[in-house]
């Protein structure tokens, strides 16, 4: 072993004899267009499954495409070594959509302006994974003894519908000792960030009908039920839409607050009101004290009604008493509340107040609870701070990644986050980039984070 290659004067020199490679391979993934919600890119899934296989055999590993119900994984391997601790990185390899008008370049064409890259995927997810690969090479160099593998998906994009599946076929070759996912933001440029929890989801819809057509409101009016004014009183008596506040009994009671620690990571996060509101271009707010913004986004549940459906919209007014509405709904959930037993309580509430509203239960996420202390957390802080030289923060996410609850039950092992990716990026947005900043502290950040790792007794 050669230790000496990985101080961090070394793994920049690493980085910049790379970087060319590093461009072409993030190319090659950048320009097949894996959308995964477009039927139609069935071939480019397939293709960059493909390529992505290639990619780890060009560099020495060994690769398989793994067949699920849906689309493929890809896993990448190098080394085999029963003896040494083994540790796998999450990625994805399919895409959002790229039809936004704002883009000033083809999505598809990836384009180098100075240190920045540009094109749907650089940022989520390829880029990071193209880093971590390089990071993982830059390790095998050196001589550190462990096992590194790759998970890919290509369904991510969505909600994973097969990944459950697939990794419990493919459980045997997917033995790990911990999983690091890179998919997530950092609140700002030049302060790491890694979640440990994410909300999970629960949807579900209500339905009402009390005619069989559009009825004539001054015929009617005052005697028929309108379905649409009675939905809008269920909803009201659900949440406030003001405040927020859910107000179905027992509906917070499995919530635990953050911890003192929590409050002060997210306190120096970097996070500021004034970025989130520019950043999502958001009006007004419920409050704009930031720690509670952040306490709200990241450590409460909601409810939030998503759609009303029914009753006449098009120009003007028409004076008719609907038949039928339909209200769209979820709740966003937190560690340690459990999805279904929050539905039946809303449930219950409902048909107990308006026994002839129907009911529907939707699909659901189960919320994520990360570890913030023990050996693996202390690594992935390590590495940050060797990389990128300033202390990282956990934080949270308010959104869900179905793939990483699914890991943590099917291989039985942590998940955590060494995440590159930053605000600006454009994460699901027009002009989606990725930058070699984050690039070659991302190839530092793994190889340190290897390194640290191979010393674990599995
Ligand atoms: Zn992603």
């Amino acid at each position: 072993m050669k230790p000496e290659l990985l101080t961090r004067e070394a793994l920049r020199a690493f980085a910049e004899k790379h970087r060319t490679a590093f461009e072409a391979e993030l190319k090659t993934l950048v320009e097949i267009p894996s959308i995964s919600a477009d039927p139609s890119k069935k071939p480019d899934i397939l293709r960059c499954a493909q390529a992505a296989a290639q990619l780890f055999e060009n560099y020495g590993g060994r690769a398989e495409v793994l067949e699920t119900p849906g689309n493929p994984l890809v896993l990448g391997r190098f080394g085999d070594d029963p003896s040494l601790p083994t540790v796998t990185v999450y990625n994805h390899m399919d895409v959002q959509p790229a039809n936004e008008p704002e883009w000033t370049s083809d999505p598809f064409a990836f384009t180098v302006e100075g240190d920045t890259y540009r094109g749907r995927g650089t940022t989520d997810d390829k880029g990071p994974a193209v880093t971590a690969l390089f990071g993982a090479l830059a390790a095998r160099e050196a001589g550190v003894p462990i096992n590194i593998k790759f998970l890919w998906e290509l369904e991510e994009e969505v909600g994973s519908p097969s990944f459950a599946k697939g990794i419990t076929v493919h459980k045997e070759k997917l033995r790990t000792h911990a999983i690091v996912v890179s998919d997530t933001v950092w609140i700002t440029r030049g302060k790491p960030s890694t979640p440990a929890g994410l909300r999970g989801l629960k949807g579900f819809r209500l339905t009402l009908e009390t005619a069989d057509h559009d009825l004539h409101s001054g015929v009617v009016g005052g005697a028929a039920r309108n379905p649409l004014s009675e939905l809008i009183k269920v909803i009201a008596e659900m949440v406030d839409g003001e405040t927020g506040q859910v107000k179905i009994p027992g509906f917070y009671d499995e919530v635990v607050p953050p911890s003192a620690e929590e409050l002060e990571n997210w306190r120096t996060s970097g996070f500021t009101v004034e970025t989130f509101k520019k950043d999502h271009m958001i009006f007004g707010m419920r409050t704009e004290e930031p720690l509670e913004v952040l306490k709200r986004v990241w450590g409460m549940p909601t409810m939030e009604v998503h759609g009303l459906v029914g009753g006449y919209t098009g120009p003007g007014i028409k004076a008719a008493v609907p038949p039928r509405v339909e209200a769209k709904l979820t709740c966003r959930l937190v560690p340690d509340m459990d999805g279904d037993k929050t539905i039946q309580r809303v449930k219950a509430f409902v048909n107990e107040r308006f026994p002839d509203v129907d009911f529907h239960v939707e699909h659901g996420l189960a919320p994520f609870k990360g570890h913030t202390t023990g050996p693996y957390a202390e690594a992935i802080k390590d590495a940050y701070a060797f990389a990128f030289g300033a202390p990282c923060a956990f934080t949270r996410e308010g959104g869900s990644i179905g793939a990483v609850r699914t890991m943590e039950e099917v291989l039985g092992c942590e998940v955590y986050f060494l995440g590159l990716s930053l605000p600006s990026h454009g994460y699901h947005a027009p002009n989606e980039n990725y930058d070699w900043e984050q690039a070659g502290g991302g190839i530092a950040a793994f190889a340190r984070y290897f390194q640290t790792v191979s010393t674990f007794k599995g």
